[in-house]
């Protein structure tokens, strides 16, 4: 290396000027850092290379032309203007540096040139004017506007670029490729153009990535959404420029919209679906789901201390509904529950909520801070308008409501319980002859709490194996001789002791567990008749109290048979009210097989209910029970004794026994048997006894009469 050249180096590296160092054939030795900036290419990709190849075809022409002037030494510099280098177009002074006289390299030095913002030819040869072309083509046809451009401190701002794309989105005349063009803004929204310049100069100031969404009004398609993001960077003269693209997002926002509107419309209709669930379709009282979320309400009111503590609510049970739907038909019974519906909502108060819970039951929940006495007044205008008798299909149609009221003074505490508690008080208004009211008392609640622990310890009973038979003995009642036991279920509670039936049957048939524990009586009482007979004791006689649920259980037959082998003989005591209502095939089917397995039939508490002749003589029974409500008073009540004397008839005529049950005193055994009872039963004989006494019993009799 020449030093002369060296020094050259030297001396350009400083100069702020772009420059380059040319061999005397035309290959780069040497191009300063301005020049590396102006090129956009570092000097290693760029020694040794012609420097034709970073020029288009004419300046490379125009270059080739001065070093061949300059190497003749007609001229010592040589000036050209409006070269291409780069995003530049600048003039360029090309000297030779001699040593000794001889030319040994050029020099080619840059001037600025007039425009200093135009970035859209790239110097360098066919190659680089190819990729130059591909990437303008690529650019004006991709989906998305591209540009370049540089806030003005006037506040607008100049695109130095933008693709046809670009003009095309916003409706603007193409831009040419040298042209600077002021930018107006007027094509923007004028709703979003003071948002949409605050951001450009915010990003500007920040030089953080700038994205927004905006509209343009299109002179050809009218508003279109565009959405722009755009990276600033910062120029060498403190100016900042964006580069970035913008797209049509018109769709977008359209199905965005449609979105938005489909999700309101599903909404209105989910609330309107919400709404027509909270009503009763036949009588437009709200329906139990209301009911349950004011109850919700209610509480949460309560909890947060935004509403009333207490509340009162009124439970309704129509009378004898089903009977209305049975004899009139459906119609008529959906005429009624209009009619009811009505007649609530013209009985309440504003602030009462009156709502139909199903089928024929109905409730009232007061307003805040009423007493049971706006309860009983309510009650009583409901039970005023019910009275007027409803016209159906030219008949009138009468029907009444029994009412359960109950009220709590901290609906927290109580909860769900106020609505058991005023079922309670509703079930007992039934149970005192219907179409009356009854209020909710602390008795009725302890007796709740009461059903509900008995409930569980009824369950823990049958798993623990509790329940056992007590046999009562059934005299002839001529001679002192055992003629049968009645096998009486008995509880053997854990803490309470021998429990009878009276104290936890109600319970029991609530949980559904009866035909289960008759199951168990007929198996114990079988295995207890087998120890019997090892001890000698043959019992000519043993009767069951069957319920209605074990009646359809398909085993109860068999269950029966198993008992019914040697000389007992097995009865079945059926309660006269069962005989009444029962009407199900399933239990005439089983009735006809029992009877044809040799089992008996008793009619228990017979003179109770209303069993017809003709129904009687259908199950053709072997004996009447007549009720002890009956045999209690034959001492002293004449008309006792005459229906007593009545029942005896019907028995003889139908060719049966009958057995009186409840016999306590001798004046009752001897009335009874002048009367005609064929078997007496009560505590002048035995109380109910256990296996192991009932059999001392028949042996002691047995050694008395023998
Ligand atoms: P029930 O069938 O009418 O039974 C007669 C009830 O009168 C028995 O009450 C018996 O102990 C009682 N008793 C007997 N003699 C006298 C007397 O001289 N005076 C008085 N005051 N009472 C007398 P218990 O054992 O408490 O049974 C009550 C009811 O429970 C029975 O009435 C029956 O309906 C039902 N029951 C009893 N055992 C069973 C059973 O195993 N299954 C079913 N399903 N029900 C049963
Ligand atoms: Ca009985
Ligand atoms: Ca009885």
């Amino acid at each position: 290396m020449n030093a002369y050249l060296g020094h050259f180096r030297q001396f350009l590296g400083n100069s702020d000027r772009p420059a380059w160092l040319v061999s005397l054939d035309g290959a780069l030795t040497c191009l300063n850092p301005a020049m590396e900036t102006a090129l956009g290419i570092p000097s290693v990709c760029a020694l040794g290379r012609s420097c034709r190849d970073f020029l288009d075809a004419a300046d490379a022409a125009r270059l080739s032309d001065a070093f061949e002037r300059l190497k003749r030494k007609t001229e010592n510099s040589v000036r050209i203007e409006g070269l291409t280098l780069g995003l530049r177009t600048v003039d360029c002074t090309i000297s030779t540096i001699q040593d000794k006289g001889q030319p040994i390299a050029f020099l080619a030095q840059m001037h600025a040139g007039k425009a200093a913002h135009v970035p859209v030819r790239h110097a360098g040869g066919e190659a680089a004017r190819a990729a130059h072309e591909r990437l303008r083509s690529i650019a004006d046809n991709a989906p998305a506007g591209i540009f370049v451009f540089r806030p003005t401190p006037d506040g607008s701002g100049e695109f130095a670029y933008t693709s046809a794309k670009f003009d095309d989105l916003v409706g603007r005349p193409k831009q040419r490729e040298d042209e600077v063009r002021k930018a107006t803004f007027a094509l923007i929204h004028p709703d979003d153009r003071p948002e949409f310049l605050a951001s450009v100069t915010a990003s500007a100031r920040s030089l953080t990535h700038w994205h927004h969404r905006f509209r343009v009004q299109h002179p050809d398609r009218g508003t279109r959404w565009v959405s722009g993001a755009a990276t600033p960077k910062l120029d060498e003269d403190g100016s900042v420029s964006f580069t970035g693209v913008i797209y049509d997002v018109t769709k977008d926002v359209e199905r965005e919209a449609a979105l938005a509107t489909a999700h309101k419309l599903a909404e209105k209709m989910r609330q309107e679906n919400e709404r027509l669930a909270l009503y009763d379709g036949l009588t437009g009282l709200p329906n139990r789901r209301y009911y349950d979320k004011v109850v919700a309400t209610r509480r949460h009111e309560a909890r947060t201390g935004h509403g009333p503590k207490g509340c009162v609510l009124i439970r309704i049970d129509l009378d004898h509904f089903k009977y209305v739907n049975d004899t009139l038909g459906h119609e008529a019974g959906d005429k009624v529950l209009c009619r009811v519906g009505e007649v609530l909502h013209d009985s309440i108060r504003d602030g009462d909520f009156a709502s139909r819970i199903g089928g024929d039951e109905f409730s009232v929940i007061l307003g805040g801070g009423s007493t049971e006495d706006d309860a009983m007044a309510i009650v009583e205008r409901i039970q005023a308008s019910l009275a007027e008798p409803l016209l159906y299909d030219g008949r009138h149609c009468r029907f009444g409501a029994s009412f359960g009221i109950a009220k709590t003074d901290n609906m927290l505490e109580l909860g769900a319980d106020l609505q058991l508690f005023a079922d309670a008080a509703l079930f007992r208004a039934k149970a005192r002859g219907r179409n009356r009211m009854e209020f909710f008392t602390p008795e009725l609640r302890q007796s709740i709490l009461n059903d509900r622990r008995l409930a569980a310890e009824i369950q823990d009973g049958l798993e623990n194996d509790e329940f056992l038979p007590y046999f009562q003995p059934q005299m002839c009642a001529h001679k002192e001789r055992l003629v049968g036991v009645e096998t009486l279920l008995r509880w053997r509670h854990p803490t309470r002791g021998l429990l009878a039936p009276d104290s936890f049957m109600h319970v029991a048939e609530q949980l559904r567990v009866v035909p289960e524990i008759d199951r168990i009586m007929m198996e114990k009482a079988r295995r207890s008749l087998d120890r019997w007979r090892a001890s000698g004791l043959v019992v000519p006689k043993i009767s069951f109290n069957v319920s209605s649920g074990r009646m359809h259980e398909p085993d109860v037959v068999s269950g029966a048979l198993a008992i019914a082998n040697g000389a007992t003989k097995v009865t079945f005591e059926l309660l006269e009210s069962i005989l009444v209502e029962e009407e199900s095939d399933a239990f005439r089917f089983h009735l006809e097989m029992i009877r044809e397995a040799g089992i008996d039939i008793e009619i228990d508490d017979f003179g109770s209910g209303h069993a017809s002749i003709i129904g009687l003589t259908e199950i053709s029974p072997s004996a009447l029970k007549i009720d002890q409500r009956l045999v209690f008073p034959v001492v002293q009540d004449v008309r006792a004794r005459n229906l007593v004397c009545a029942i005896v008839e019907i028995a003889e005529t139908l060719g049966i026994n009958t057995i009186a049950e409840g016999v306590e005193t001798k004046d009752h055994a001897n009335i009874l048997r002048a009367l005609g009872c064929d078997v007496l039963q009560g505590y002048l004989f035995s109380e109910p006894l256990s296996e192991n006494d009932l059999l001392r019993f028949a042996t002691g009799l047995e050694r008395r009469t023998a």
